[in-house]
């Protein structure tokens, strides 16, 4: 079969490995279409430290059975299927607690085994028994069921942190994420969303997703302008989806008395956010860091796609071959892109 095989940072290939084999525990699974991650953009250009080279990434996946072993019971060729890529043990501290998305031996497709840069991947015993797959219903084109991944550490987030009816909303960065942070504190019953972002096509792209209102950051005071946008008193949720500490220093100056701020976006390794801590104190704000979701969130999230709640078309602004990713990932650089879905 085809792949795209990641030889270290900035050494991706397009070539032909061996399709897997599927065990009589396992699905095999030719896959449909692939969302192309700001993660897996990293990942291609400085590596990851759990990726060991050679490696198939990639991690927003969707396809159709092709094979399963004898003893598969749920799956037939032909399913159209919602792999979710983060797969828990279950019998961790952290599982056991509830924690799913803080597995102390989590796997994460794409990473510690095989993703879906590639004509066909295995969904070996454990991702069948412990991980999310869930049945694509067959008005849902593929291209739309991948925006579950992204839309599921969106939903964790909002869900944790309580986003609800009449907040006024601040995001910062208008990637595809903070673009799913827009649409779903809509539904959520923000009475209000700030985008803020530095690129002025990012910025008006927002407006599509619900954005109220619009805040160049490299061109005046993000944080002066939520003031006069919330008649000085703040937003109630300030979310920072950007990968700079400076995003993190203005989300705290621009969120209300007892506001939520919540770090969801990872900043470069090592780089360090100077806060001043008089600020959360005085306010009383709570200030809560995010990462992943757990398998119910991903369920849920998935749902709000299925059920057309959460319109996850608007999202996938380009559909590319995988052979073409040079060029998907310099249309999400550029910004030129939202969501670009690979087909292999
Ligand atoms: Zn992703
Ligand atoms: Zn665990």
């Amino acid at each position: 079969m085809k792949a795209m095989v990641l030889y270290g940072p900035k050494d991706i290939r397009y070539e032909e490995v061996d399709k897997p084999v599927c065990g009589d525990n396992d699905v095999l699974l030719q896959i449909k279409a692939i969302g192309l991650c700001g993660s897996d953009i990293r990942t291609i250009t400085y590596g990851h430290y759990k990726v060991k080279y050679p490696q198939i990434i990639g991690h927003e996946i969707t396809g159709q059975v092709a094979e399963t072993g004898k003893n598969v019971k749920k799956f037939k060729a032909g399913d159209r299927l919602y792999v979710s890529p983060v797969v828990p043990c279950h019998e961790c501290k952290a599982c056991r607690l509830g924690y799913e998305e803080l597995c102390e031996n989590l796997t994460v497709i794409g990473t510690e085994i095989q993703g879906d840069y590639a004509e066909y991947m295995l969904l070996e015993e454990k991702v069948l028994k412990n991980g999310v797959v869930l049945s694509i219903p067959d008005e849902l084109e593929y291209e739309q069921a991948v925006i579950t991944e992204p839309l599921s550490s969106v939903y964790a987030c909002q869900e944790n942190c309580s986003i609800t009816l009449g907040d006024t909303v601040a995001i910062i960065g208008m990637g595809p994420i903070g673009c799913l942070h827009t649409a779903l504190a809509k539904i959520r019953g923000a009475k209000a969303v700030i985008a803020i972002e530095q690129s002025e096509e990012r910025l008006n792209k927002s407006k599509e997703f619900g954005a109220d209102y619009l805040i160049n950051s490299s061109k005046e005071d993000p944080v002066a302008k939520v003031r006069e946008i919330t008649g000085g008193w703040g937003a109630e949720k300030v979310i920072s989806a950007c990968p700079s500490t400076d995003a993190q220093n203005q989300a705290i100056s621009m969120a209300c008395k007892k506001g939520t701020v919540i770090f969801f976006g990872g900043v470069p390794k090592g780089k360090l956010t100077n806060i001043d801590t008089n600020i959360i104190h005085y306010n009383t704000l709570t200030l809560i860091g995010h990462y992943g979701y757990s398998n119910l969130q991903a369920r849920k999230a998935f749902s709000l796609i299925t059920s057309g709640r959460l319109d996850a078309k608007k999202f996938v602004t380009h559909v590319l071959p995988l052979k073409e990713i040079e060029k998907a990932v310099e249309l999400t650089r550029s910004g030129e892109a939202i969501k670009v879905v690979l087909k292999p």
